[in-house]
């Protein structure tokens, strides 16, 4: 496989060219003292090279070795304790945290591109510390100042690490039926009962300490998804100065033999009346948890993104060296047997796709989490809650459409490699094994898209849509026409979009079925149409200054292949959700 390389020069385009993001954030109070474009510039050089050196090398070893379990102690392959403990030396783990508690205090604008490489150099490293990441902010936004000041500071210092323990053997999208229970005690503590599958990091040798967030159930909680609260519990406890004190009542019963991220060990937890405390209210576990879940879910896009660009990376090295056949104009390498397959027009749709579609979804993962910056930091309340309505709308739609792409690049990826991109050497094969996972956890890709359409789109009325609508809208309208090229067919597939989702909330009221029957499609005629929105953004940023320099000619070239070959595959997704739930009853259960 090729050596990894940040996509440092596409990374600074989205943020500065594209965004403006060093602008956006002197507007917002709590960044604007802490980042500016030197800042970020500096960030984003520093984590290029800490993934490309440390992590990187690791990934095909880790995979290789991956995690071993013996008598309740997890073993990660050879080299990542100490690259971990290197990646939290450097602050990586608290790059978005807090500073009152020792973060960085970056946006998530620079952490997502942090995460992106990471994710790259190595999917299953890039885990321990995501997950890490994702309890600080469960704990941060809900849990007592006592718990924050004891847990957060060596959380962020990545001296402890953290997991998130929801899935239970019976319970995994339908969280409101799990099992572990929660009793309280007299000293406010509670003892947590039961089992957890699943859980990633759960148990590991990287750090000296692993913080879960478990959901459980107190003893009268209503049924359901209501009667869920959100518990700490450390792996071992900690004393009131700080100091590690004994084993609580918890271990690994065993780890999971999987398709991929072989490197990250993937636990089933037994809590034996550990102890634990409350993060937030009573009852209100899963709200708890929805605060990091915007985050957390945008962060599994990105992995998706993150496979697709290493594949890329590797793909376009082999197209140029490997030579096949004669390019169907004639010889163009006629010194050699045969021409590169780069010549080929199928390989280079192969390649293309995989470009328009890493390069879109950087631009839209980067355009989701500056809305997750001016939802967390703006003082004006309106535009707040504009940003608010546009990260509950996108989330779901970076999640599923950046993991589905993700894989469908990495399948380009190992294609274009012909057999040597199913057999492991070149590591084709493990992206694509490793990118899979990104499609089912953190929620499923169809209960995404049961999120977009059924609570977002129908459940808001139509309400949340159109704030991301009017904004394309308005784009379009105030677009020169030296971009008419990309605003025609963008304003064509947002009315077609618009006429979609007028279509399903009036077929929904008939019958409940069109929903789910819909959703996954219509998720993806959303997501095309949204990177529309996005290659229309960067065709602006590099209309006129292609003849400077090749970066703007590629950004334009590939602008052109996005609307040309693949704006139109919503036309025969629009056609599917069209088409109804009817086709999907036909069979009784027992004819299938
Ligand atoms: C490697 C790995 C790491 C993981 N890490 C963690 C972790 O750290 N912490 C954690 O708590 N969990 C973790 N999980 C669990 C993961 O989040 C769940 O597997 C996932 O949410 C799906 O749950 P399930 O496997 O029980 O599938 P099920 O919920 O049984 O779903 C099975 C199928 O039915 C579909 N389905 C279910 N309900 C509906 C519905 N209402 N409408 C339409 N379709 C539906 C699903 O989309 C899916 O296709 C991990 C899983 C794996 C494999």
């Amino acid at each position: 496989m090729a050596d990894y390389k940040a996509p440092l020069r596409d990374m600074r385009f989205v943020l500065n060219e594209v965004f403006g993001a060093p602008k956006l954030w002197q507007t917002l109070p709590a960044l604007a003292e802490v980042v500016d474009a030197e800042t970020a510039e500096a960030i984003l050089e520093e984590a290029g090279k800490i993934t490309a050196n440390s992590i990187a090398p690791l990934n095909r070893s880790g995979d290789e070795e991956g995690c071993s379990w013996v008598d309740g102690a997890v073993t990660t392959p050879a080299g990542y304790p100490e690259a971990y403990r290197l990646y939290a030396e450097g602050g990586w783990v608290g790059v978005g945290g807090d500073p009152a508690y020792g973060g960085m205090g970056m946006p998530k604008a620079i952490s997502a591109q942090v995460e992106e490489m990471m994710n790259s150099a190595s999917l299953a490293f890039g885990l321990y510390p995501m997950l890490t990441s994702g309890a600080c902010l469960s704990i941060y936004a809900h849990a007592s100042e006592e718990l924050k000041q004891k847990y957060l500071p060596n959380m962020y210092a990545g001296v402890w690490s953290g997991s998130m323990c929801l899935t239970e053997p019976h319970a995994g999208t339908d969280l409101g039926i799990i099992r572990t229970k929660a009793e309280p005690q007299a000293d406010g503590s509670y003892k947590v009962s039961g089992t957890k599958i699943f859980i990633t990091g759960g148990e590991h040798d990287l750090t000296e300490n692993i913080i879960h967030l478990v959901l459980a159930k107190l003893p009268d909680a209503p049924a359901g998804s209501r009667g869920i609260s959100l518990f700490l519990v450390p792996k071992v406890m900690v004393n009131e100065d700080g100091s590690l004190g004994e084993h609580n009542s918890l271990g690994c019963g065993s780890i999971e033999h999987k398709m991929g991220i072989q490197a990250s060990a993937t636990c089933v937890m037994n809590f034996d009346g550990a102890t634990g405390w409350m993060v937030g209210e009573p009852n209100k576990g899963l709200a708890a948890m929805f605060t990091m879940m915007n985050y957390e879910r945008l962060g599994v896009g990105i992995q998706g993104l993150a496979t697709g660009e290493r594949s890329y990376q590797s793909a376009i090295e082999y197209a140029r060296e490997r030579i096949q056949s004669r390019a169907p104009t004639g010889p163009v390498a006629q010194d050699k047997a045969a021409d590169p397959i780069i010549v080929h027009p199928d390989v280079r749709r192969m390649l293309l796709t995989m470009k328009a579609l890493n390069e879109g979804g950087r631009a839209f993962s980067s355009y989701v989490a500056l809305q997750l910056d001016i939802a967390k930091f703006s003082d004006d309340a309106e535009a707040r809650q504009r940003a608010e309505a546009l990260v509950a709308l996108l989330t779901p739609v970076a999640k599923a459409f950046l993991t589905d792409m993700g894989l469908e690049t990495t399948v380009h990826g190992q294609q274009v490699f012909g057999g040597h991109g199913f057999i492991r050497e070149w590591g084709q094969e493990q992206l694509v094994r490793d990118c899979r996972i990104t499609q089912i956890y953190e929620g499923t890709n169809g209960i995404q898209a049961l999120d977009l359409l059924g609570r977002k789109v129908v459940g808001s009325g139509g309400e949340l849509y159109n704030a991301f609508a009017e904004e394309v809208r308005s784009y379009c309208a105030a677009a020169g026409s030296e971009l008419g090229e990309f605003t025609a067919p963008l304003q064509a597939a947002l009315e077609n979009l618009d006429a979609l989702t007028s279509f399903v909330i009036d077929s929904a009221k008939r019958n409940p079925n069109e929903i789910g029957a819909a959703s996954v499609e219509y998720l993806h005629v959303f997501g095309y149409t949204a990177y529309a929105y996005m290659w229309a953004r960067m065709a602006e940023a590099a209309v006129g200054k292609e003849t400077q320099d090749d970066f703007y000619a590629s950004k334009l070239g590939t602008a052109r292949f996005y609307f040309a070959r693949l704006l139109p595959r919503i036309h025969s997704l629009s056609a599917s959700v069209r088409a109804g739930s009817d086709s999907l009853y036909l069979l009784e259960a027992s004819q299938f």
